[in-house]
């Protein structure tokens, strides 16, 4: 018998997140929306620039009483106007998903020491530095609601991926990040977690170099011989949300079919 991943289907009814990342139906941030929206969780959905309002608003509808906003995290306003409106249309925020991550796509092959500084530094503050930005926004709408906030990170932060280059070292502070932030909001009951997610078929990922090869070597060596999906990543993400993870922050989970502890 398969197992319902999901056995109390309405667990976060009453609550509200906001989700940063959505950009079209293969994003790891629309399989998270739609684990916490299936779990009754009311969404915000915010998008970087005007391209991509009309697909965010499009998919947001699909999400029972959400809301979509702008919120491009290189334009300090635009996050504190996304936080105020969010705090008017639902009083407080239950949590919050970070899963954006930009670097220029020069970046993303040959050798690492080529990097630029600008590219150094775009990666960081688009993919690492905003977690922390943003969750000073989150932190008035989450007093006393015992909050959640989850990013995304990648194995490439703890071991050295052909091609992944500035993105490793940005996501290696991102993970630092979320110890950092995790111990300074736990004692007001907020934790802050990560997953390291396997490689997944997105538009980002479409920016590194032989990204094909990856998927295939996932198949072949980690324990589930396979990959991961948006979904499952998503249901995780509804775990490290939920009242069921209550004990656990500051930590990074792996959904990658087991992978980051082989050998090979
Ligand atoms: P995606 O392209 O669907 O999502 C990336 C998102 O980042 C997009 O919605 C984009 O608009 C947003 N973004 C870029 N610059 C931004 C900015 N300045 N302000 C606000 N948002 C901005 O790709 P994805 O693979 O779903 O990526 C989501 C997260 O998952 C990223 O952090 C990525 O590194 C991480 N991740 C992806 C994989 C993978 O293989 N796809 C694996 C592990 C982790």
């Amino acid at each position: 018998m398969t197992q319902d991943p999901n056995p109390n289907p309405r667990l976060l009814e009453g609550k509200t997140g906001v989700i940063l990342g959505v950009a079209n139906k293969r994003s790891i941030a629309w399989g998270c929306a739609r684990s916490l929206a299936d779990a009754g969780m009311r969404l915000a959905f915010t998008y970087a620039g005007e391209r991509l309002e009309s697909a965010v608003k499009k998919l947001s509808e699909e999400c029972e009483g959400s809301i979509c906003l702008p919120c491009d995290v290189t334009k300090k306003e635009e996050i504190e106007d996304t936080f105020a409106a969010i705090g008017e249309e639902f009083g407080g925020l239950d949590s919050l998903v970070h899963a954006i991550a930009y670097a220029k796509r020069e970046e993303l092959q040959g050798d690492f020491f080529n990097t630029s500084k600008e590219g150094y530094m775009i990666a960081h503050e688009v993919s690492a530095y905003s977690l922390t930005a943003v969750t000073r926004a989150a932190l008035p709408l989450m007093e006393d609601r015992e909050g959640s906030i989850v990013t995304l990170s990648y194995i490439g932060a703890e071991r050295v991926v052909p091609n992944y280059n500035v993105m490793g070292i940005a996501k290696a502070a991102l993970e630092a990040s979320v110890r950092y932030l995790a111990n300074d909001v736990g004692p007001r009951g907020i934790r802050v977690n990560a997953i390291s997610a396997g490689p997944i078929r997105t538009l980002s990922a479409a920016g590194i170099r032989d990204f094909n090869s990856i998927l295939d070597q996932i198949a072949e060596k980690s324990p589930l011989r396979r990959n991961v999906t948006a979904e499952e990543v998503g249901d995780a993400c509804l775990f490290l949300v939920g009242p069921h993870s209550r004990g656990i922050t500051g930590t990074t989970l792996h959904v990658d079919g087991g992978y980051h502890m082989m050998g090979v």
